[in-house]
């Protein structure tokens, strides 16, 4: 079934200048491997290193390369996404430019997709080279959205990835600003399976997410994907109030019954701050969803496409721009 086969390698690069190589050399290897054909669509994302001179290479040299380069670093979630958007085949695999995900999986992964499978990612049966900070932080952070978010995400899992045609629509046809990729794929159902991989360490240059870009996209997954904050702010605010409403019945019946009235300035003050900390927390996290809605609102474009070669249709995704 499906010999001749469409696979669409989506590549998002970001200042990978000395990974560009080894990484066409595993995906040509990859091509006399699989059965069915393939195309290369790498993403630029605003790279200042001499990345994409080192594509256009590449591309203008082989046939089956798309190539997009954005005005800006607009994020790799985005570049993902514009990939997504040309891509033509009948399923997808989305990989880093670092070949930390191994491109001799995505064997496995079309294996699975040939048996009936939508959607099969790959999940990380363990990291190599990576900081202590960083596994931490990772196992923390899933565990963590595992139990608040709305959605069961697995755990352990990055985006690389195989997409069938139809998870691709469906994926591309949401085009909310703030993308947490990871949770989109897993919104959208369909039937899933995971190989397991081991990570490596990256072929050559250093990690883009360093430990702010991971928080801000900590952010955007659980904001995205989940209300518990906001209800987490309503259940604190209900059990204050009722503890606050036992004190002032404590409090008047203090000074009724007793002459000391004046004492319990100390409490008070504590008491004080403590509800004002409170509140401005609680104000911080309502604010945080206000901050997505007007975001959402500017209806900005995803990204802006500055130059773009091989392309064999105009595009025509929503919110992008193409020049
Ligand atoms: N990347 C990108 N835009 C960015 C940051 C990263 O397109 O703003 C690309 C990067 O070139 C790589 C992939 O996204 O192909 C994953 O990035 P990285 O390897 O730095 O992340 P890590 O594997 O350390 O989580
Ligand atoms: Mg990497």
């Amino acid at each position: 079934m499906k010999n001749d086969a469409l696979f669409s390698f989506i590549v998002p690069v970001f200042n990978e200048e000395e990974t560009i190589e080894p990484l066409f050399e595993a995906l040509f290897d990859l091509k006399s491997k699989i059965d069915g054909r393939i195309e290369i669509i790498v993403v630029d994302d605003g790279s200042f290193d001499n990345s994409l001179e080192v594509l256009k290479q590449f591309q203008s040299k082989h046939d089956g390369i798309k190539l997009l380069s954005f005005s800006r670093n607009f994020g790799h979630q985005v570049a993902m996404t514009a990939g997504m958007d040309v891509a033509e085949g009948d399923a997808v695999i989305l990989l880093d430019a670092d070949l930390q995900d191994p491109p001799l999986v995505a064997i496995e992964m079309i294996e699975k997709w040939r048996e009936g499978y939508d959607m099969v990612y790959g999940k990380r049966r363990s990291r190599e080279g990576e900081t202590f900070l960083k596994k931490v932080t990772a196992t923390i952070f899933y565990r963590c959205l595992k139990s608040l978010a709305t959605i069961d995400i697995p755990e352990d899992t990055g985006d690389f990835r195989l997409l069938d045609r139809k998870v691709l629509k469906a994926v591309n046809s949401m085009r909310e600003t703030d993308r947490y990729m990871r949770g989109l794929f897993s919104w959208v159902g369909f039937k899933q399976t995971e190989v397991l991989y081991e990570r490596k360490e990256r072929v050559a240059g250093e990690t883009h997410y360093p430990f702010r870009k991971m928080l801000r996209l900590a952010f955007a997954a659980i904001m995205g994907f989940s209300d518990v904050p906001l209800k987490v702010a309503v259940a604190l605010g209900f059990v204050i109030s009722i503890g606050a409403a036992c004190y002032a019945i404590l409090a008047v019946a203090q000074a009724f019954i007793t002459d000391t009235a004046v004492a319990g300035w100390s409490s008070m003050i504590i008491v004080t701050s403590f509800l004002n900390g409170l509140l401005l927390s609680m104000l911080g996290i309502v604010g945080l969803y206000i901050g997505r809605i007007h975001e959402e609102n500017k209806r900005r474009p995803l990204y802006i496409v500055k130059e773009s070669f091989g392309l064999t249709k105009v595009p025509t995704a929503e919110r992008a721009l193409y020049f």
